[in-house]
């Protein structure tokens, strides 16, 4: 017998996150039934967690349902968490939301509203405000969302996260783009159909700490702006056309010092034509190797995650 698909999915990438599980269960639970939204299930996805995370999850299966644990094989990193949820969920809509409780759980109610009114496919968390978080954090947030608006062609709306809430079309759309890099922000901005925004204050941290160093967040940054713009290539390319004509007009000079015999003594001029030349060949060979690098991973075609168990919270475990 198949059961029908619930009304609601909600998927919570967790990695290291045993502390405040617990409490962003009741919340979303509390918050699902407040919105009246039917029937739901809640994926938490254990994303490689070295703490408690996972024994966490299974008790809570049984404590508040209706849960369903997935367990990843190791960390494959938050947008691959969210990449298991979306391909494993089976709600009519799903809810995707931090395990900190960063994003409230209780807007989903209003965001309901907004989907059905607008005929939305997509109802996007926009932060009109981010209490708690570092001047690092703003600053490069910022900084990010400006040079995307710049760079690529598809429209990926300012100050946003991954707190959003989907239709089933969109999530089968998203589960069929192939692709191994998963900048889900942007793909989901890439898919076009009807989105629309839903301001909200951004909350500090329920427990534990931000599992988002600087490291990873340049790398999401590269993610997404290898996986949807190619301006960094032509400008490496327009750098290249300008220093060309910059050393045509050079040479000129060159020839008729030459020509006329007042050979200069030269050496600063040629050490720093020389430093500047070279590091701008390794700029761009570098920004060159960040796209090969990916069509090279792309190229594998790996399954972008692994599933090692499922836990449920009306079975024992059917891993
Ligand atoms: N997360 C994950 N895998 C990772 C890093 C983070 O599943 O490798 C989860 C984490 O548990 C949280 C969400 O992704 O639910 C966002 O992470 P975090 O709160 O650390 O990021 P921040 O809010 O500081 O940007
Ligand atoms: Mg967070």
């Amino acid at each position: 017998m198949t059961a029908a698909p619930p009304a609601l999915s909600v998927i919570v990438p967790c990695y290291n996150e045993a502390q405040g599980l617990a409490e962003a269960c009741r919340r979303i639970t509390a918050a699902c039934r407040a919105s009246a939204c039917g029937d739901f299930e809640i994926l938490l996805i254990n994303d490689g967690s070295t703490d408690a995370t996972l024994a966490v999850m299974q008790g809570l299966c049984a404590t508040t349902p209706p849960i369903i644990a997935v367990n990843l094989s190791r960390n494959f990193g938050h947008q691959m968490a969210l990449t298991a949820g979306l391909s494993l969920c089976t709600g009519e809509k799903a809810l995707i939301l931090d395990a900190d409780l960063q994003d409230p759980p209780e807007h989903l109610a209003a965001m309901m509203t907004i989907m059905d009114d607008t005929k939305a496919d997509v109802v996007y968390g926009q932060r009109t405000a981010r209490v708690g978080e570092g001047w690092l954090k703003k600053t490069s947030a910022a900084l990010f969302y400006r040079a995307m608006g710049r760079l690529a062609n598809t429209a990926i709306p300012k100050d946003t996260g991954d707190f959003r809430l989907i239709s089933r079309r969109a999530i089968t759309i998203l589960n069929n783009m192939p692709e191994q890099s998963r900048f889900l922000r942007g793909m989901i901005g890439w898919i076009g159909l009807t989105q629309t925004a839903f301001p909200y204050e951004r909350q500090p941290r329920a427990a534990g700490k931000s599992h988002y160093p600087l490291r990873k967040m340049i790398r999401l940054a590269l993610d997404g702006i290898t996986g949807f713009s190619i301006v960094p290539l032509r400008l490496a390319a327009y750098g290249g056309a300008l220093l060309g004509i910059l050393g045509l007009g050079l040479l000129a000079y060159v020839m008729r010092a030459w020509l006329t015999g007042e050979t200069v003594q030269g050496w600063t001029s040629l050490m720093v034509v020389v430093l500047v030349m070279g590091s701008v060949q390794l700029l761009c060979l570098g920004v060159l190797g960040e796209y090969l690098g990916r069509l090279y991973i792309e190229s594998k075609r790996r399954p972008p995650f692994i599933v090692e168990s499922v836990t449920r919270s009306d079975e024992k475990d059917n891993a």
